[in-house]
């Protein structure tokens, strides 16, 4: 399962496909009859032109990381392919949650109690309702984002008995340096233990092997687009 790099930014329809064909092989070959995962096409730092290239080859489900960023790219792409949906991967600053509320379709980056009461008050003023995930921070680390393991219990039980939040899975971005198996092992474990039926997980590098361990999402950017632009 060695990544194919580099990954081209010329054809994105043919990147996509390629994507799907490499997920729908190795479910194949462990014998998995399930769907494959839905594919999300990180497009963050991608420039609307080249996002519009998977639009047309009938990609819908997409991922950016800054509210400010999809703000400025999607409300014009959303005029011409409204059936698009927007997933928020990205960390999520409280004062930002009415705006992420407004536009994204999927939230994945629910991760403390101050946003978590951020969001339950938007949602009270919009009448959008984005599904949201909880963000894990399986590997521990201080820098990252993400609940922390030994506080995940109380949050969710804050988000989904407290605040009613529509909770409908579990996130992670494994630590760069470690086996992902183990975070996807981890995560799916998690998610099983609180009756959470999505699981967002897997990249570039690892999707594969994501979709294997039970992803009902996989978040691919570079194999898609191809390098983003600095
Ligand atoms: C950028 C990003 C991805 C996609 O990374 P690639 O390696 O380009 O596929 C996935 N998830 C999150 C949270 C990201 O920030």
């Amino acid at each position: 399962m060695m990544p194919k790099q580099p990954y081209s930014a010329d054809d994105v329809a043919g990147n996509l496909a390629d994507v799907k064909t490499r997920i729908d092989a190795v479910m194949l070959a462990q014998g998995l009859d399930r769907p494959r995962p839905l594919i999300i096409a990180v497009s963050k730092r991608q420039s609307a032109d080249h996002i519009r290239r998977a639009l047309e080859a009938g990609h819908r489900h997409f991922g950016e990381n800054k509210v400010q960023e999809a703000q400025d790219k999607w409300p014009a792409l959303l005029r011409d392919y409204p059936d698009a949906r927007l997933h928020l991967i990205g960390h999520l600053q409280s004062n930002k949650a009415a705006d992420a509320v407004a536009l994204f379709d999927v939230i994945e980056s629910l991760d403390r109690p101050k946003l978590a009461h951020a969001i339950a008050k938007a949602l009270g003023q919009h009448n959008k309702q984005p599904s949201l995930f909880i963000q894990v921070n399986t590997g521990d680390e201080p820098q990252k984002s993400g609940v922390a393991l030994d506080e995940l219990d109380d949050f969710i039980a804050l988000c989904r008995d407290d605040l009613e939040l529509p909770i409908t899975g579990l996130m992670c971005l494994p630590p760069v340096d470690d086996d992902p198996a183990l975070h996807f092992a981890l995560l799916a474990k998690l998610a099983q233990r609180h009756h959470l039926p999505q699981l967002s997980m897997g990249m570039s590098g690892d999707f594969e092997l994501a979709a294997l361990m039970g992803a009902s999402q996989v978040r691919v950017g570079t194999a898609i687009f191809g390098p983003r632009p600095d």
